[in-house]
């Protein structure tokens, strides 16, 4: 098997499984008991909560652990919508959001807030312009995604912090799902940040949201008040130290396995460049790769390599069985054909230059198999 689909999830790095089993035999004590054996395991959860604030550099925020992202993104719009709801009620969100963010803001529009899309450049990218405009007192919660999950788009993060110094009454949320291990962005001026651990080689059912405040932070469904009273329910401490471990491994390798990435990218983008009726859209980081057969579907090509073993996916896993047309690749003005025939490829740490060769070798047999419905 050819696995190219890690921006819907990846694969469990050998040295996190080794710390969640390890932490699952050892320390599979309630971390909210008061007993030594749940003091040991509580000692064990604050240090991989200190670890991941640590690697963000962002030693005095506060870290939640989650079930993911879809989980920090919920907590993040919905605690802060509800306690700021008196001091405002436009939110931006830029077009390129995940469900998990889009859908939560449009729950919180039929409600009544005024919700403002900022504008998206050919590249993907957030609009910073059209965001400065859009900005007013009225403003009291923005969301942008830190890399776009469709075509791997850095987003101008630190540029739009900067922005916001101007207006303390908006809430800065970032959606870092896709950065960690992708690339370095300083989040120093962000208030809240979500990440899960299962894209970058952590476990299945684990994430944090790092927040710069908790006191203005009101919990959204209650419990025994674990994790400051934001995400109450026992803490999954194996899933939380195999998180950390996977975070770190991640954080010290960005460098190196981007470089082999970007030249796998490079040998991808200069193999389909002949071939007139595929489309390659830009993108920042070389883990994902967007590319479209014009005049097809993506779904058949989708079809056609995993036939041949090779994984890749339709615009994204989230949105596959969803019957709307991608938002990000609309926002950054394709056409219809364009999203339709579009497929995203995703490489992560594990893949390496034979599943590459194949992946070129079956993009070019698919390009063959349905040329005569392509443009
Ligand atoms: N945000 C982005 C940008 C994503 O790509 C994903 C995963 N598809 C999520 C949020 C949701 O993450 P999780 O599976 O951890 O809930």
């Amino acid at each position: 098997m050819h696995y190219f689909d890690n921006a819907a999830t990846t694969k469990p790095d050998e040295q996190a499984l080794n710390t969640f089993n390890k932490v699952n035999q050892n320390y599979y004590f309630n971390t909210a008991s008061i007993h030594s054996a749940g003091r040991d395991s509580e000692k064990l959860l604050e240090a991989s909560r200190k670890q991941v604030l640590d690697i963000f550099g962002l030693p005095n925020h506060h870290c939640v652990f989650t079930s993911g992202a879809t989980e920090s993104n919920n907590i993040a719009i919905q605690s802060t919508l509800n306690r700021k709801k008196r001091f405002g009620s436009t939110i931006l969100i830029s077009q390129l959001e995940h469900p998990s963010v889009i859908n939560v803001v449009d729950h919180y529009r039929s409600e009544g807030f005024n919700v403002k899309f900022i504008k998206t450049t050919e590249q993907g990218r957030v609009d910073v312009d059209h965001l400065r405009k859009l900005m007013d007192e009225d403003v009291i919660f923005v969301t942008v995604m830190a890399v776009n999950n469709i075509v791997g788009a850095v987003q101008p993060i630190q540029e739009i912090a900067e922005i916001l110094k101007g207006f303390p009454k908006a809430h800065f949320h970032v959606d870092a799902t896709q950065a960690v291990g992708k690339v370095e962005i300083n989040y120093e001026n962000v208030d809240t940040l979500s990440i899960s651990g299962h894209k970058f080689h952590g476990v299945k059912g684990s994430g944090a949201l790092i927040t710069r405040e908790l006191k203005t932070m009101p919990p959204i469904f209650f419990g025994g008040g674990h994790e400051y009273n934001l995400r109450s329910g026992t803490v999954n401490l194996p899933a939380v130290a195999a998180m950390a471990k996977a975070l770190r491994l991640s954080h010290e390798n960005t460098d190196n396995i981007s470089g082999k990435i970007e030249e796998y990218n490079q040998s991808i983008r200069n193999a389909l460049a002949e071939h007139r009726s595929i489309v390659i859209q830009p993108g920042d980081v070389p883990h994902i790769l967007n590319l479209s057969y014009v005049g097809a579907k993506g779904e058949v090509a989708v079809n056609a390599l995993s036939e041949k073993g090779i994984m890749v996916s339709t615009t994204s896993a989230c949105a596959s069985k969803l019957a709307t047309l991608n938002e990000t690749l609309t926002a950054m003005g394709q056409s219809v054909d364009v999203i339709n025939g579009s497929i995203r490829i995703s490489m992560s740490k594990d893949t390496e230059e034979k599943d590459v060769d194949m992946l070129i070798k079956g993009l070019k047999e698919v390009y063959e198999e349905i040329g005569d419905v392509l443009i």
